[in-house]
């Protein structure tokens, strides 16, 4: 079977304001909000790929008025923001149709690849649900109870990164559960579920933009890129 693809952009959160009058996914870095760096990968990775952008419900009218006065983005879905993450994924999965592929993916992840992505679509070929990792560069101490820590193991231990990308059956199935605390991105959402997640390497590179020296690194790299 042709599955269509489809990409959930997530900027569903307020998330830090970072000193700008903006949200961080509209900061513009070498002339373009981060988030539109973000959706061109995507875009680039296949022609026919639908794109799902979440937004909180006020910030929609801004992104709207960016995507007419650029004549960026003529075609897509634009969700609301949940009080979660998990609320705002499950907004978004109300447009995607059973018998796709549907990747999830932090609006200010700009640093994926269109290459990327093409390699985790095209390994779905043998898995129904797909996430990359990358594996600690610092030492790991496990906190316990009574606030005291232990050294761990960090060989045994993996950081998460998105895209996640699930068979959109699957995803769907899982994000109808009653919302957990517990969930903490989607691949939990699917085992919690009682299916199997599958893991990749991911990319150092693809930094999730978080904090004031996140955007500092990510404003470095894209010169660097230019260069
Ligand atoms: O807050 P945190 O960095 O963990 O958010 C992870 C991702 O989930 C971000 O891309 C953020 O925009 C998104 N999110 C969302 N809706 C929320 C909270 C977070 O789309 N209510």
């Amino acid at each position: 079977m042709n599955r269509r693809y489809y990409a959930v952009i997530l900027a569903g959160g307020q998330g830090l304001r970072m000193g700008y009058d903006i949200p961080k996914q509209f900061i513009e870095i070498e002339g373009k909000p981060i988030l539109r760096h973000t959706i061109e990968r995507f875009m680039e990775s296949f022609d026919d790929i639908d794109i799902i952008v979440v937004l909180p419900s006020g910030e929609k009218e801004y992104w709207k008025e960016y995507c007419n006065r650029t004549g960026f983005l003529k075609r897509y879905i634009m969700p609301s923001g949940g009080i979660t993450r998990f609320h705002s994924v499950q907004n978004a999965l109300k447009y995607v149709p059973n018998g796709a592929i549907v990747a999830i993916h932090d609006g200010v992840r700009p640093f994926v690849t269109s290459d990327f992505i093409r390699s985790m679509f095209e390994k779905m070929e043998e898995c129904n649900a797909l996430v990359p990792v990358i594996p600690p560069v610092e030492s790991l101490r496990e906190i316990g109870p009574d606030g005291t820590s232990t050294a761990v193991d960090r060989s045994r231990y993996r950081l998460v990164q998105t895209p996640q990308i699930f068979y959109s059956e699957l995803v769907k199935e899982a994000y109808s559960q009653p919302y957990n605390p517990l969930f903490t991105d989607d691949a939990s959402v699917v085992e919690y579920l009682g299916h199997k997640v599958s893991i990749c390497e991911g990319l150092s590179s693809n930094i999730k933009i978080t904090t004031p020296e996140d955007l500092a690194v990510a404003k470095a790299i894209f010169r660097g890129e230019k260069r």
